[in-house]
């Protein structure tokens, strides 16, 4: 007599959409989609990513769309955990990398502590896809030689970044690349600036790797105005360093702001 075949291990895939092109989908990623019968999708992910997704497959959108507010974070983990303790197969589709400030990480602990296996698919984040979308070299050795991603936002007033420290590193040569940091400019702007010369390049990459794709150049003395000018907000990347110099394609030059 043949043995039974086991039952199978109730599974979450969590899933980087990427920055929104849906070029930038990771094959692995495109075949978890495709797969899917059940996709909790945060607001980040664009739709053309959904395109994948079988006809059949529920579809539950869980970030802020339209001004709503975004789902809380105990009801989308305990929604992962009760459709895939009924056997669907969940893809949990985040923008970016689920591991870069997706809150992938306790999403993960949170299933595997109700026993269900998780499966992490990278996607690519959206400070690399910013930064190349513009031309940016992240770690060019004339001017860097490593990269810092840090967020804007921090989980609450205790574990608010030292931006002067910062500052202090990105002035060591390493790039800085800011996640959630239009909110904070004003604060990151003042801190940073203890550190680091106002004629610093800066960029502001809003919707990187999207039709709706807008950015600039400036300084990190010019970082509110140019904000308030061209009008850029969330979700945008802010990249700070010298791998922007020369950038000259992008407007306006660091050089005319630089004084
Ligand atoms: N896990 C995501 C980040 C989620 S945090 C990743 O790896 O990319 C959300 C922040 O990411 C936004 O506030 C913004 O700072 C950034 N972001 C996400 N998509 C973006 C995009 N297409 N262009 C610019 N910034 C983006």
């Amino acid at each position: 007599m043949s043995a039974r075949p086991e039952p199978p291990v109730p599974t979450v895939w969590l899933v980087g959409a990427g920055p929104g092109d849906p070029e930038l989908l990771t094959l692995k990623a495109v075949r978890a989609i495709r797969a899917a019968t059940v996709l909790l999708v945060d607001d980040l992910v664009g739709d053309a990513v959904l395109r994948y997704a079988r006809r059949s497959a529920r579809i539950v959108h869980v970030g802020k769309r339209g001004g709503c507010r975004s789902t809380p974070q105990p009801f989308i983990e305990q929604l992962m955990l009760r459709e895939a303790l009924a056997g669907e197969r969940v893809v949990r589709l985040k923008g970016g990398d689920p591991f870069i400030f997706g809150r992938g990480g306790e999403e993960a602990a949170s299933l595997r502590a109700h026993g269900v296996h998780v499966e992490v698919v990278n996607g690519i984040t959206a400070g690399l896809a910013a930064a190349t979308s513009i031309g940016a070299p992240l770690t060019h050795r004339d001017h860097a030689h490593g990269v810092m991603l840090v967020t804007g936002h921090a989980k609450d007033e205790s574990t608010t970044l030292d931006w002067r420290v910062l500052g202090a590193a990105a002035a060591q040569g390493l790039t800085l690349v800011i996640y959630m940091g239009v909110s904070q400019a004003a604060r990151l702007q003042a801190g940073l600036l203890e550190a680091l010369p106002a004629g610093t390049p800066l960029a502001i990459v809003q919707h990187a790797s999207t039709a709706r794709q807008r950015s600039a150049l400036t300084t990190l003395g010019g970082l509110l105005d140019t904000l308030a000018r061209e009008g850029l907000g969330s979700p945008a990347v802010l990249i700070v360093g010298d791998v922007l110099r020369g950038l000259a394609q992008l407007s306006p030059p660091v050089a005319a702001q630089a004084a």
